[in-house]
């Protein structure tokens, strides 16, 4: 008797969303022979509500990769080169902190397409664009994944990159509801003609109007800011905020911003969106068969709000891990909980120092005045730095 055929699915690895969690995922992958394929809803160049700096570590992550990578990178336009920050206290203080890894700005717009042509340039992946994931299933031998229009594929094992509204994390893992506690809420716009600032410099306005959270102006080149708000959800929910009109109120209002939004022009509506924080008490990010990464997994610096990074590193973690499930053919659970063991021990205790950090300055605005006023002391500075991250 012929020994039972056995199921071969179409693809090895198959990653839903292309931000930079997905892209990264797909490039760490570059070179092993597995048929991966990378699955995004949108069509590219596509926008993502962002503040649009993106941290150095996200770029230092993707030259370990390549060096070409942040090569072509660099050569993005628009693009504000970033060398340091202005943090403005509640109280009015200032303070500049000196980034030592070279960072930018540039729209997600942007930016994201370029991941997205780094993998078209250098990795065999199968890229499909306008395909959204609308349900996905874990059979025995593999992932089955339904797509919005009703194409279906199979592959040994999914990633999960898709953003802060995973539809691979809420189908596979049993649904929580939103912990405001470790959720924050994000708006913002871009403008252009703001009145004294310098390129170069990323701005942070703290205020107690907007606890555990602050106010951003970033430049992103051409003449243009991203200009947003973020605040942690369960204040927003608890005081009934409007964060939209709260930003532009504070445009308009704050001592430290006064006039320079005279001569503004405001390009674009006030767009909002979900930043779930790390930190605390995690869900996991695996099981049989797939992995969660970036904002899916909810990876976000709690204090900062900056999540390109850790998404980038954990898409690059969550490749490591397919490659031990498929060279040893294990797609258990168990086999799957190591991916949840890295990522703890590499982000784990930076976001859980972030939302120690962000609880305490979030509701203690004197706090803020005074840690702003002790690190402009001569050699405290440093330490505010490291602190900050
Ligand atoms: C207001 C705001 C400001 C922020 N500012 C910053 C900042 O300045 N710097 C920073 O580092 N981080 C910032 N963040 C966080 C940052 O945007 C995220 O952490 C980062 O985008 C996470 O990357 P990701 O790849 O996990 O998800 P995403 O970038 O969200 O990418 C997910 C991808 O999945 C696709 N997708 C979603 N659903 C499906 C589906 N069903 N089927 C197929 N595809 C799907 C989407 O189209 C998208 O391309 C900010 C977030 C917000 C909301």
């Amino acid at each position: 008797m012929l020994p039972p055929a056995t199921f071969l699915p179409e693809y090895d690895v198959a990653i839903v969303g292309a931000g930079p969690a997905g892209t990264a995922c797909a490039l760490a992958l570059r070179g092993r022979g597995y048929r991966v394929i990378l699955l995004d809803k949108a069509i590219f160049p596509r926008d993502k509500i962002c503040g649009d700096a993106i941290p150095g570590p996200a770029l230092k992550a993707l030259r370990q990769l390549d060096p070409a990578y942040m090569e072509a990178l660099w050569q993005l336009h628009p693009r504000d080169d970033v060398r340091r920050s202005r943090l403005v206290a509640p109280g009015g203080g200032s303070l500049y902190l000196h980034w030592k890894l070279p960072t930018f700005n540039s729209p997600r717009l942007n930016f994201d397409a370029a991941l997205l042509a780094l993998v078209r340039q250098h990795t065999t992946t199968e890229v499909r664009e306008n395909a959204a994931l609308k349900n996905v299933e874990i059979t025995a031998d593999c992932a089955r994944l339904m797509l919005a229009d009703g194409r279906q594929l199979t592959s040994r094992l999914v990633v999960g990159c898709d953003g802060a509204q995973s539809v691979v994390g809420r189908r596979l893992l049993p649904e929580p509801r939103l912990a405001r506690a470790h959720h924050c809420a994000g708006v913002r716009a871009y403008f252009e003609n703001v009145g004294g600032s310098e390129s170069g410099t990323t701005e942070f306005f703290f205020s107690r109007s907007h606890l555990a959270g602050y106010l951003w102006l970033f430049p992103v080149g051409a003449g243009r800011y991203n200009v947003g708000l973020g605040m942690l959800s369960e204040l927003v929910s608890q005081h009934k905020i409007d964060l939209r009109q709260l930003l532009l109120d504070n445009l308009a209002t704050h001592p430290a911003l006064a006039g320079r939004f005279a001569g503004a022009r405001q390009l674009g509506p006030v767009r909002g969106f979900g930043l779930p924080i790390g930190g605390g008490r995690q869900r996991p990010a695996s099981g049989a068969r797939f992995l969660l990464c970036g904002d899916a997994a909810s990876l976000i610096d709690p204090l900062q709000g900056h999540g390109i990074d850790l998404a980038i590193r954990s898409g690059i973690l969550a490749a490591g891990q397919v490659s031990l499930c498929l060279e040893k053919q294990d797609f258990s659970a168990e086999f799957m909980a190591r991916y949840d063991a890295d990522l703890q021990q590499q982000l784990g205790p930076q976001l859980a120092r972030s939302y120690r950090l962000m609880r305490l300055l979030g509701t203690r605005p004197w706090l803020m005045n005074v840690g702003v006023s002790l690190a402009r002391l001569p050699g405290l500075g440093r330490w505010a730095q490291r602190l900050v991250g």
